[in-house]
């Protein structure tokens, strides 16, 4: 016998399992028969394709015994099984990102009742376990090998692995019951948590028990084993057949998700290619879309025998918060991971599959639609970017907050509301940064503004600066960053710019001179109605196009030297033109650009020297 320290996370998980109140406690019944499943995938496939076991006789099941006398409950599955390596590193590690987060979210339910559900989510569905006992012990032997182990936990911080003899392949749990858990001592009560988490399961569950009854007159004790489940893959049935509970229960129990599904695509396609699939999306997003480690939610199956759940394009990356399944007609059992790559069935199952889904989603109600954006919104933007078959699709459904509405808007409603303006181009204006309240009061929106032409407010700066260069146009209609682009002409304009151009020449000359290259220009300009001056890209710059392929190849992009704006017919514009104080106009040059490129969320050109001028400036007023 050997003993083992747990990894920091899990003995920390273990002492908040065993010590805290739970809510939903019977959820450690599905975390189990759901690993028993999993295992039982693998032989399942190892039988049909390895010469080494296809000669065995095997049936797959799992088996809950329920024993009164001994207080204890033991769960048995005859899958793949565990060597004394996999006790080690399965159930003494965790190995999943995002661990850390979770304890501390748990740690600080600590004097409120926990939700078992938040358990499964995170990958330590065995460990649920310690919710009902603190004496476990897992014995197994894994298909193909000799010697079979035994992994004791006591819920503290150590546990022990030593050698024992099993007879066959695959895993019993064996589950001493706590005090204050005899209420999964009762046979019945086993069978209706079975029932409700796990009647899909596609294998079947037995429960077995021991019974009082009366005989001739006597007390005696009947042992009875029952199938508990259907034990019908729901995905193989008709959707009429299957109800709107039976659809959430499955996805949360082969998931692990607390909540409902927002909502599901269950398909069935015959002809050239046979294949079922079978999509739920997730009320929340997955903790870890975001991350690169990403795990993948579709599973594949052939013929209902798991293939595989570590392929992570069986959809398009940007679907990385679908979950579900595909399960092919015609795809060979002992396909490849190679071969799944590059294979024609798959893209074409892939292919229908994200219409379906994208097309199902376009047509969610208002709610769902809503809390689909709030969720997703970034994916399909990622989408837009990288899936151009479905580009149109995407840009359907993709929304964007603007200048015009409250919340969030469609482009089709952008358009449908700029369409019947006077000579109106058909454009759809933008403009992007990090920061919606800054982006909102941006001295660019204000000829727009006076205009009446509605901008679209980008703030994921991040993903809009890259995406949106990028999408071109949607229903003919062009999309134009707006910092890039000549403002909107105000009417009779042309000659009025003319003439301040002309009454502001020394002016501009001095603000010049004085700012040097730390402006690219210095103009009048009259897109500006409340402030004073603006800083905007030279559109002719070639930087400025370069700036989003900077982006994407992961680097920083370079400052783009900027012109200032000055607005012509600002009063305080005007007072510096008349005033004889060079001085002071050459001050005012570097506070207003300052306070452009403030305003526009960039830095300061020196942030001492603007402090300085600002109290130099203030000193002098008060004397
Ligand atoms: P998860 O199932 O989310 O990976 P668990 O903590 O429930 O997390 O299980 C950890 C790992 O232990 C599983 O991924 C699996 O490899 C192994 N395991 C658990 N139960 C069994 C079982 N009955 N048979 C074989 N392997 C198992």
């Amino acid at each position: 016998m050997a003993k083992y320290q747990y990894q920091t996370e899990v003995g920390q998980l273990l002492k908040l399992m065993t010590h805290s109140l739970y809510s939903n406690r019977e959820i450690f019944l599905r975390e189990l028969i759901s690993n028993a499943s999993d295992a039982l995938d693998k032989f399942n496939y190892l039988h049909l394709t390895d010469e080494k076991f296809k000669s065995e006789d095997w049936k797959p099941k799992i088996t809950i015994k329920v024993d009164t006398k001994d207080g204890s409950l033991s769960i048995g599955d005859n899958g793949i099984g565990m060597n004394e390596q996999d006790l080690i590193e399965n159930l003494g590690t965790i190995a999943k990102s995002g661990t850390k987060a979770f304890i501390e979210q748990l740690e600080k339910s600590k004097d409120s009742k926990i939700d078992s559900n938040l358990i499964g989510q995170f990958g330590v569905g065995f460990y649920s376990v310690f919710m009902v006992s603190d004496s476990v012990e897992v014995i197994s032997k894994k298909a193909g090998e000799d010697k079979a182990y035994k992994f004791k936990s006591d819920g503290s911080g150590e546990f022990e692995v030593s050698e024992v003899v099993k007879e066959s392949h695959g895993t019993v749990i064996y589950i001493k019951l706590k005090d204050d858990a005899k209420e999964f001592l009762n046979a019945y009560h086993i069978k209706d948590i079975i029932k409700k988490y796990s009647n899909h399961i596609p294998y079947e569950i037995y429960v077995n028990y021991t019974e009082k009854t009366e005989k001739d007159g006597k007390e005696v004790e009947e042992n009875k084993t029952e199938l508990a489940n259907e034990a019908k893959a729901l995905w193989t049935m008709n959707k009429n057949e299957i109800s709107d509970d039976e659809y959430k229960e499955f996805y949360k129990s082969n998931w692990h998700d607390v909540s409902d599904p927002l909502t599901w695509i269950h398909t069935s396609a015959e002809g050239s290619l046979e294949y079922k699939t079978l999509f739920y999306i997730p009320e929340v997003a997955p903790a870890d879309i975001y991350r690169a480690d990403f795990e993948p939610g579709v599973k594949l199956y052939v013929k209902r025998v798991f293939i595989t759940d570590k392929e992570k394009e069986l959809l398009p990356i940007y679907l990385r918060f679908v979950r579900g399944i595909i399960d092919s007609e015609d795809l060979p059992l002992n396909v490849s991971r190679e071969i799944l790559q590059e294979n024609r069935i798959l893209a074409n199952i892939k292919q229908a599959s994200v219409k379906k889904i994208l097309n199902h989603i376009k047509k969610l109600d208002k709610e769902k639609f809503d809390k689909f954006i709030e969720q997703y919104n970034r994916l399909i933007k990622e989408g837009i970017f990288t899936d151009h078959l479905n580009k149109e699709l995407l840009l359907d459904i993709v929304r964007y907050k603007s200048s015009a509405v409250e919340g969030l808007t469609s482009l089709a409603d952008y358009i449908e509301r700029e369409k019947d303006k006077k000579d109106r181009k058909k454009e759809v204006y933008y403009i992007v940064g990090e920061d919606e309240n800054i982006l909102r009061h941006s001295p660019l929106l204000e000829a727009y503004k006076l205009n009446d032409i509605e901008v679209l407010i980008l703030d994921d700066k991040e993903v809009d600066e890259i995406v949106t260069p990028a999408i071109g146009e949607y229903k003919e209609w062009k999309f134009v960053d707006i910092a890039t682009c000549e403002p909107p002409k105000i009417k009779e304009n042309e000659e009025e710019l003319k003439g301040l151009e002309k009454e502001f020449e020394s002016l501009v000359k001095i603000f010049k001179d004085e700012l040097g290259d730390k402006v690219k220009d210095v103009k009048i300009t009259t897109r500006l109605s409340e402030s004073d001056s603006c800083v905007v890209p030279d559109s002719s710059d070639p930087l400025v196009s370069m700036r989003a392929m900077f982006r994407q190849m992961g680097q920083e992009a370079p400052d783009i030297p900027l012109i200032l704006e000055l607005n012509g017919k600002s009063e305080l514009i005007k007072a510096l033109n008349t005033t004889s104080d060079v001085e002071l106009v050459k001050e005012a040059a570097w506070l207003l650009l300052d306070s452009a490129r403030l305003a526009e969320g960039l830095e300061p050109v020196s942030k001492i020297d603007l402090s300085k001028r600002v109290t130099s400036l203030l000193s002098k007023l008060v004397k």
